[in-house]
């Protein structure tokens, strides 16, 4: 199947019905081909609002929850991101097209190779992707205005609460690893942080260290 216009059709419809809104999000969904994110038998169910496997035991996150997350998330064109849990990269290709530059981190230097291949075919110069234990951020490019965890930890992670600039947004899905988990919004004032809790997710879990591939 390859992403022609019934496919985005459908493929539209079904996150409108998922209660995505932004006309920006749904602009930059629509751009990206999720096709170009799997590899071998799941090719096909590409466009279908699930999540699939991709090397490495991980998952490419459901069309859906990508679309409502970088919704959450409020990105503007002036932003700095980062991005925990490449994986297959897809969500960092999402947020490459409404940020000024995403930074993203796997702990599986196999998943940033493949992504950053799919990266350089999609001419998407503005993402760059490390293997790293993203659960300590990336000190290096920090302040970041926006964070997104696209894997689950028990809590918020302390270094990337210390990363977030003031007036920056985080969103996590926060729980234990094999119950549901909750989708969290965190927003850093002068004085603190404010947490929302948006919506029920799951996730694979926040692993410390790196991969073995
Ligand atoms: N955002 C991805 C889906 C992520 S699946 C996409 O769009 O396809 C979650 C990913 O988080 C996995 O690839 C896993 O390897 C990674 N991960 C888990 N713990 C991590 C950690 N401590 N640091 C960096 N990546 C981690």
């Amino acid at each position: 199947m390859s992403f022609d216009a019934e496919a985005k059709m459908q493929f539209l419809f079904a996150l409108r019905s998922k209660g995505v809104t932004d006309s920006k999000v749904l602009s930059v969904m629509e751009r990206v081909d999720r096709g170009d994110f799997i590899q071998g038998y799941f090719t096909d169910r590409a466009y279908e609002d699930m999540p699939l496997p991709i090397a490495c035991g991980q998952t490419i996150s459901q069309p859906s929850v990508v679309a409502l997350m970088t919704q959450a998330l409020q990105v503007g064109p002036r932003d700095k991101v980062l991005e925990v849990g490449t994986g297959s990269g897809y969500q960092a290709a999402v947020l490459a097209l409404l940020a000024r530059r995403v930074y993203t981190v796997d702990r599986h230097r196999r998943l940033v190779k493949a992504a950053t291949k799919v990266f350089d075919k999609m001419e998407l110069t503005n993402i760059t992707a490390f293997t790293a234990d993203g659960s300590f951020g990336l000190p290096d490019q920090a302040p970041f205005d926006r964070i997104i965890v696209t894997a689950a930890a028990e809590d918020p992670p302390g270094p990337l609460l210390a990363q977030l600039k003031i007036g920056g947004i985080m969103v996590v899905p926060v729980g234990q690893s094999d119950a549901v988990q909750s989708l969290i919004r965190v927003t850093r004032h002068e004085d603190g942080f404010d947490y929302d809790e948006l919506r029920p997710v799951r996730f694979v879990p926040l692993v410390e260290g790196l991969g073995k591939d």
